[in-house]
C-alpha cells in the first residue's frame, strides 16, 4: 500500500480526473443517453436511434446522421475540455448548443468502455475506449454521422453500480430523458429500442403534437390545447391539458428554453398557476412549454448537466406562461371572463 502524503500536492492522473468530472456528469446510464443524444442533436442530426439493453447497463447505442467528426479529431473529442462549440469567454453567454463543456466523452470513457465510429462523409473512423484508456483507431465506413456504443457502464466503479435503483428505475428515466429531448426536437426523428422492444417512434416532421400523440398517446393528446404566450422579444408556446386531464405528479411538465429542457421551479410554478382554481388540490396538468429568448439572459453554466440553468427575468417569464394558459382556458370558457362581472 502507498503511504499519502498529505504534503505532497501533484496534479491528478488525466484518467483519474475524469472520472471524478464522471461523478458529476454520468450518475446513471441515463445521463449518457442524454449527453450522447444532445451531441446528435448539436451534430445537426436529423434521425437519432437510441437502443439499449439491460437499462442500459450492457449497453448503450446512440446512432445519429450528423455532421460527424473528421478521423484526425477524434481523438481529441475525448479529452477533457476539449468541444467544438465554444472558444472564447463571450461565447459562453450566446451558446446555442447543448453542450460545450467537452466534458462527456471523456467522463463516460473513463467508467464504461466506448466505441465510437463517425464520418463527415468521407472515409470514416472508428476508436474504442477503455477505461479512459484509447485501445485503439481504424479506418471505417463512409456513412455520414456518427455511432456511439457504452458497454459495460460503471464496471469499473463499483459504488456506482451498487447506487443505482432497481432495472425498471432505471429504463424508466431513461425513456423520461427520451421522451423530453423528442419534445424537445420535434424536427428530428427519434427511435428508442429497448431490449429489443420499441418505445418511440417519432415523424420528424416538426409535429409537437405529433411528439405529445407518440409519448401519451392520441386520446390523452385529444384533451390538450395550443398556448401561445404575447408576442414579446421572449416567445412562449406550447401544449396543455384541459383541467379535465391531470396527473398526481409535477413530472409531466415540461419546459423547453432554447431547445433545452430544463428544471426550474418558479416556471414550474407558473403552469399550475395558470389554471387558476381549476386544478384540483395534488392535481397536476400534463403541458409542454416552450421557451425561446435571447442566450444572452440565460445562464447555462450553473450545473454540469446544464439541466438548472440561471434565468433573468424569470418573473416575467413566468407571467407570460401563466397568461397564456388562463387566455387559453377563458377561450375555451373554463373560466368565466372576469369584465364579464360588470
Ligand atoms: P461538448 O458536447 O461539451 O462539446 P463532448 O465531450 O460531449 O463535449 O464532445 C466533444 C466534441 O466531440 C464535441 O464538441 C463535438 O465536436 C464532438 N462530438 C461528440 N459527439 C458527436 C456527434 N454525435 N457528432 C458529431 N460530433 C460529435
Ligand atoms: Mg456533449
Amino acid at each position: 500500500i502507498k503511504v499519502i502524503d498529505l504534503n505532497e500536492i501533484h496534479k491528478l492522473p488525466t484518467i483519474l480526473s475524469n472520472q471524478i468530472a464522471a461523478g458529476e456528469v454520468v450518475e446513471r446510464p441515463a445521463s449518457v443517453v442524454k449527453e450522447l443524444v444532445e451531441n446528435s442533436i448539436d451534430a445537426q442530426s436529423s434521425e437519432i436511434d437510441v437502443t439499449v439493453e439491460n437499462s442500459g447497463l450492457k449497453l448503450i447505442r446512440v446512432v445519429d446522421d450528423g455532421n460527424g467528426i473528421d478521423a484526425s479529431q477524434v481523438q481529441t473529442a475525448f479529452l477533457r475540455h476539449a468541444t467544438s462549440k465554444i472558444s472564447e469567454q463571450r461565447d459562453l453567454f450566446r451558446v446555442r448548443t447543448l453542450g460545450f463543456r467537452g466534458e462527456a466523452l471523456p467522463s463516460i470513457s473513463s467508467v464504461a468502455n466506448v466505441r465510437m465510429k463517425t464520418s463527415t462523409g468521407a472515409i470514416g473512423t472508428e476508436v474504442e475506449y477503455k477505461g479512459g484508456k484509447l485501445v485503439g483507431q481504424k479506418a471505417s465506413e463512409s456513412r455520414k454521422g456518427t455511432t456511439v456504443e457504452v458497454a459495460s457502464l460503471f464496471y469499473n466503479t463499483p459504488a456506482r453500480l451498487k447506487y443505482l435503483s432497481s432495472p425498471n428505475t432505471e429504463l424508466a428515466k431513461i425513456s423520461d430523458i427520451v421522451n423530453r429531448l423528442a419534445l424537445s426536437h420535434p424536427e428530428i426523428a427519434f427511435s428508442f429500442i429497448s431490449n429489443g422492444r420499441e418505445l418511440l417512434r417519432t415523424s420528424g416532421r416538426g409535429d409537437l403534437l405529433q411528439v405529445l400523440g407518440a409519448i401519451y398517446g392520441v386520446k390523452t393528446v385529444s384533451k390538450m390545447q395550443p398556448i401561445k404566450g404575447k408576442d414579446l422579444d421572449i416567445k412562449v408556446s406550447g401544449y396543455v391539458s384541459l383541467p379535465e386531464l391531470t396527473r398526481s405528479s409535477r413530472n409531466y411538465i415540461s419546459l423547453i428554453l432554447n431547445g433545452r429542457f430544463i428544471r426550474n421551479f418558479p416556471l414550474t410554478k407558473a403552469v399550475i398557476a395558470g389554471y387558476g382554481s381549476k386544478l384540483m388540490i395534488g392535481r397536476f396538468p400534463i403541458a409542454v412549454i416552450k421557451i425561446d429568448a435571447d442566450p444572452a439572459l440565460i445562464d447555462v453554466n450553473v450545473h454540469p448537466t446544464k439541466q438548472e440553468v440561471r434565468i433573468s427575468d424569470e418573473p416575467m417569464i413566468g407571467k407570460l406562461i401563466s397568461d397564456a394558459i388562463y387566455d387559453m382556458l377563458r377561450e375555451k370558457q373554463l373560466i368565466p371572463d372576469a369584465t364579464r362581472d360588470f
